[in-house]
């Protein structure tokens, strides 16, 4: 016959369980992530066990699946799962113990943090470099019971704890138990006034499965209750769809389940232009599905827009908008990253610390840039779309993103005095210059026919000089800071002396004047002009415009100085 026996906690255990108890998180929801998660992991192992060893019995490798259960009456919620299970030795062990380092230090700042200002805030942050497990159970439940039978063993163990001090474990003969762990919560009593946390409830807990488990590669499976002319009958429906694209080689997933998959996270209508599919093996591994929308968003330039792509860890959702893995200049791409060696319980400040995470968002902002790069080559029309909806934003990353600056300026495109409705690219632009011209000409305006009427521009159409005409507000700080593209130099064409290189018989208008008959009248107007401009200059620069105003080469841009104006600067 059983014999139960009661165990106390180890001391770390003990302290993290009442952290737990006295709940940590807001957001209590994610008990049953984090049980999903322990259940999936358990079938994974019993799959690569069984490959390993063909001797195991009674295991169906091809009905593995996660369980979940509940009883209004009862108030319990069961999470059951047919993977590898537990010996008794692993019981006490795994869960009767926080085997992990750095757990008594975890504890202490714990305190301090708690003890500081009393909030969830930093609480939450720092049990995010730790990951909380099976002990999350404890934010929601009384008592958690643990039923456990490892495979190819006959007897089982129940564990039990109401999360105090102490648990109890004891032997149970295994015959009636099937291989696997089943884990019940004796739910808190119910809060009327809170029907969404209620645990016992259908669509409550299809909610949470579909918003953090959805694409869990096992079958979860909810046991729902039908009541039909006074019958009532059960069934086991899954609730998950399973769809872990990311995970699955490119070649084996379908155009059309990549476009549903991605309305499915983006909520567009509109099929993507562009799918971006990367993965890495090694010491950090991770899979990443990416897409590029086909049309900008209302809030692209709002800022406290969502932002950012979804992050999995080992197919269980952590987080969505997570803006760590994408620069902003690139926040309209949409995706999943799913990281291997992360805690499920990571949160946005060690993501933004993290140097795998650095690593990864380098890599994926280099793929994005290249599948521009490609979509330039093999489907134009593809680009352009992209470039009109977007190009502003990914200009950005001109500023913000010094390293791809060249990758960035390969995949921009620009109107230009060479076309009136085409855009340009910069390569283009460089073929075209002469030989001898070391510069990219450029003028900034507020919009195409003030650049094309201004007066700067005469001499360089009459000298047949291409000029890219920068309309959008940020081009005004870029180009400042861009400097060169392919050895030319970026040249505004409203600024300080512009050199044309033309000899003196070929300039237009060329008789020799004396310059100094007109000291008179330049005179008259620097004094008459004195409040406006700085000097009074005489000009090769213009054909037809009899003047024209000429900032100085470390002069703010226009722009600028009327943003800083506006903010009272
Ligand atoms: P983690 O999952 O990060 O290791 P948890 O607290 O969630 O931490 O779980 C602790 C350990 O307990 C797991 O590593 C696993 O060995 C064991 N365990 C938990 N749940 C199960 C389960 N359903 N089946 C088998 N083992 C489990
Ligand atoms: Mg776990």
């Amino acid at each position: 016959t059983a014999q139960i026996e009661t165990h106390e906690f180890q001391a770390e255990a003990r302290q993290l369980l009442q952290l737990m108890v006295h709940s940590i998180y807001s957001n209590k929801d994610i008990f049953l992530r984090e049980l999903i998660s322990n259940a999936s992991d358990a079938l994974d192992k019993l799959r690569l066990e069984s490959f390993r060893d063909k001797s195991i019995e009674g295991i169906d490798i091809d009905d593995l699946h996660i369980d979940l259960e509940a009883d209004r009456a009862a108030r319990t919620l069961t999470v059951r799962d047919n993977g590898i299970g537990m010996s008794r030795d692993e019981v006490v062990g795994l869960i009767g113990t926080i085997a992990k380092s750095g757990t008594g230090e975890l504890i202490e700042k714990l305190r301090a943090a708690r003890k500081a200002e009393g909030g969830d805030g930093a609480t939450g942050e720092l049990i995010g470099q730790f990951g909380v497990g099976f002990y999350s159970a404890f934010m929601v439940a009384d008592t958690v019971t643990l039923v456990t039978r490892r495979a190819g063993r006959s007897e089982a163990t129940r564990w039990s704890s109401d999360g105090t001090g102490t648990y109890t474990v004891e032997t149970v003969t295994g015959e009636d138990i099937p291989v696997g762990t089943s884990v019940t919560l004796h739910l808190k009593p119910e809060d009327p006034d809170d029907q969404l946390h209620d645990y016992t409830s259908e669509p409550v807990l299809r909610e949470i499965v579909r918003r953090y488990s959805d694409f869990v590669t096992w079958p979860i499976r909810l046991r729902t209750e039908k009541i039909e002319d006074g019958t009532t009958t059960h069934e086991w429906e899954t609730i998950n769809s399973r769809k872990a694209l990311w995970a699955r080689p490119k070649d084996e997933v379908s155009e059309e389940e990549y476009r549903e998959f991605y309305k499915h996270i983006s909520h567009d209508w509109l099929d993507p232009l562009r799918t971006v599919s990367v993965r890495a093996e090694g010491t950090f591994e991770y899979q990443a599905l990416l897409f590029l929308p086909s049309r900008a968003p209302m809030d692209l330039y709002y800022r406290d827009a969502k932002r950012g792509v979804q992050l999995y860890v080992k197919r269980v959702f952590i987080m969505d908008n997570c803006e760590a893995l994408v620069p902003d200049y690139l926040r309209f791409v949409k995706g999943v990253v799913d990281a291997q060696d992360l805690s499920l319980n990571v949160s946005r400040e060690i993501l933004q610390q993290d140097r795998h995470i650095q690593l990864m968002r380098r890599r994926l902002v280099k793929k994005v840039l290249g599948a521009v790069k490609e979509m330039m080559t093999d489907d134009r029309g593809r680009y352009d779309t992209f470039w009109s909806e977007f190009g502003r934003v990914v200009k950005e990353g001109l500023v913000e993103d010094p390293d791809n600056r060249k990758a960035i300026l390969d995949i921009s495109s620009f109107a230009s005095t060479h076309s009136a409705d085409e855009l340009t690219t910069l390569r283009d632009y460089v073929e075209r210059a002469k030989d001898d011209q070391d510069h990219i000409y450029y003028l900034t305006g507020a919009s195409r026919s003030i650049v094309e009427n201004s007066p700067h521009m005469e001499a360089f159409r009459a000298n047949g000089l291409e000029v890219l005409i920068l309309t959008d507000p940020i081009d005004e700080f870029w180009v400042e800071q861009v400097g060169e593209y392919e050895g030319k130099t970026f040249q505004s064409i409203a600024k300080g002396q512009v050199d044309l290189k033309t000899s003196e018989g070929d300039e237009p208008g060329s008789e020799k004047v004396d310059e100094s008959s007109f000291d008179g009248v330049r005179e008259w107007l620097a004094e008459t002009l004195s409040d406006h401009v700085k000097e009074v200059r005489l000009s090769h620069r213009l054909t037809t415009s009899p003047a024209c105003l000429v900032g100085d080469t470390f002069d703010i841009p226009p722009a600028l100085a009327k943003m800083y104006q506006q903010a009272g600067q």
